[in-house]
């Protein structure tokens, strides 16, 4: 069959050793090349040498192996919604998985069968007309590859578990270009339930156990304004108190903004519960109004949680772990202060716990925490860009934690595979040797 040459003579002339890529691979130049290269953090403008469009695991293995007679770092994209952009770098082989977004439900097993490059909007949509779910992120336009193989967390997390609690086979193919099933080789499942985010292969396809999902979903929105920073510390210290003690269907969020504090609570039952009006009557006694409750259609509730289809500018990292608010404590007033003075930046944080600390053996390794914060900075103009991200990286240092969630991951943390992997560090290694001895899958942060 004859094979078309996709890049220039410019572009050859700094690989003679390559002679010609297989169809679909694009380079610097190429019609599509720059809208390939897009990421959802439009921040972010990386140059890989090449972008591979793989559709099947043998396109995929094509590419492994082309970037090893090449000579080039392999990185991986599903859905392209990394923070700091680790599925693309400058220079690199990135293989695209966004063509492989199949996404079959098993109605006898009630299993999934997904491909990496499958949406969350598009996966739920599948599964929510079926009664189903698989507990995962709450983005729309996030890919299932990266966020299953990092952890994931959402709405039903504290209920289910942690989506790479759900994984219960993957395939994929590894630094030499072997195509790996996790049924002959167990650890890898263990290390792709949250340790397998382009650390030593290209992970083709997963099966997922999926849950039972009511056809009514509850939420209810609460806020504070108007307040001093004392006040913010106190309504932080509240929050804390009433969503350590929730039942395990209702997950929360602080939402820190500004002059503002927004909380979410949200039920996989309905608001009218008596677990739910009490967590409700807490949060009105601590200082938040309430907003009307309400209960709809799970696909069309969910759908208000959907965000941005982006791309757009912005700068998130992990503000770590927690077990409650002593872990913030010593950093709460300079965040109130920082956040109640800039524009732009946000200090959230999550429920986590319930049944996520009970899930499987697996690389993810932070699972005895109720709680996980996230520092955010958005701009529109570029001048304010700087100091948010200067502020956020402050407070992420004030408040000091040492574990921190690999898919909220931060360019600045000083030993990021500890912090992502923490008692999973030393297999993971050992595993990286086995699957990728030439380290071809890399990116700034990968083992
Ligand atoms: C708007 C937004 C909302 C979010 N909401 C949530 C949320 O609700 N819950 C949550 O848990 N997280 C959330 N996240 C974080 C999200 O989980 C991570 O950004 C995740 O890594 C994104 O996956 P992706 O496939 O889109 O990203 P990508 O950028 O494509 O990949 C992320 C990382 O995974 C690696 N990777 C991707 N696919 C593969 C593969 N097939 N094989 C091997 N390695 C691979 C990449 O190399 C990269 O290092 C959110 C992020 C954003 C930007």
């Amino acid at each position: 069959m004859k094979r078309r040459q996709f890049f220039g003579a410019s572009l050859l002339a700094g690989l003679p050793f390559i002679s010609r890529a297989e169809p679909g691979y694009i380079a610097p130049g190429d019609p599509g090349y720059d809208q390939s290269r897009q990421l959802f953090n439009s921040d972010l403008s990386l140059k890989p040498a090449f972008i591979a469009r793989c559709r099947t695991e043998v396109e995929v293995v094509k590419a492994i192996n082309f970037a090893r007679e090449a000579n080039l770092a392999v990185s991986v994209k599903s859905g392209g919604h990394c923070f700091m952009g680790s599925s693309m770098s400058d220079g690199s082989l990135a293989i695209d998985l966004g063509g492989m977004s199949q996404r079959v439900y098993l109605p006898e097993s009630q299993k999934l069968i997904a491909g990496p490059g499958v949406k969350l909007g598009k996966l739920y949509d599948v599964l929510l007309p079926k009664g189903r779910i698989l507990p995962a992120g709450s983005c729309a336009g996030v890919g299932l590859g990266g966020l299953a193989l990092g952890g994931g967390y959402g709405l039903f997390s504290r209920q289910w578990g942690l989506t790479c609690d759900h994984m219960e086979r993957v395939k994929m193919v590894n630094g030499v270009g072997e195509l790996v099933d996790s049924r002959d080789d167990p650890e890898l499942l263990w290390a792709c339930r949250g340790g397998g985010n382009g650390n030593f292969g290209v992970v083709t396809s997963m099966e997922f156990q999926t849950r039972p999902v009511r056809a009514t979903f509850g939420a209810q929105r609460f806020v504070a304004r108007g307040f001093s920073e004392v006040k913010a510390i106190k309504l932080m210290k509240a929050w804390f108190e009433i969503a350590g003690g929730l039942a395990e269907p209702i997950f929360s969020a602080f939402v820190f903004n500004g002059k503002q504090i927004s909380i979410l609570l949200t039920t996989s039952f309905t608001t009218g519960g008596p677990v739910f009006r009490k967590a409700c009557a807490a949060l009105r006694r601590a200082g938040f109004s309430a907003k009307s409750p309400t209960n709809s259609p799970t696909a069309r509730a969910l759908r208000r949680y959907y965000g941005q289809p982006g791309p757009l500018p912005f700068y998130n990292v992990s503000g770590g772990y927690y077990h409650g608010y002593a872990d913030v404590k010593k950093a709460a007033a300079l965040t109130a202060q920082k956040v109640m003075g800039t524009s732009g930046l946000i200090f959230q944080v999550n429920t986590l716990g319930g049944a996520i600390t009970r899930g499987p053996d697996s690389a993810y390794a932070h699972r005895k925490f109720p709680f996980m914060g996230e520092i955010q900075a958005y701009w529109e103009r570029k001048s304010a860009r700087d100091q948010l991200i200067e502020d956020v990286t402050v407070i992420r240092k004030a408040i000091g934690a040492k574990a921190h969630y690999r898919n909220y991951p931060d360019p600045t943390l000083e030993n990021p595979s500890e912090a992502y992997y923490g008692e999973s560090l030393l297999q993971l290694k050992a595993l990286k040797i086995r699957y990728d001895p030439d380290n071809v899958i890399r990116h700034a942060q990968s083992l």
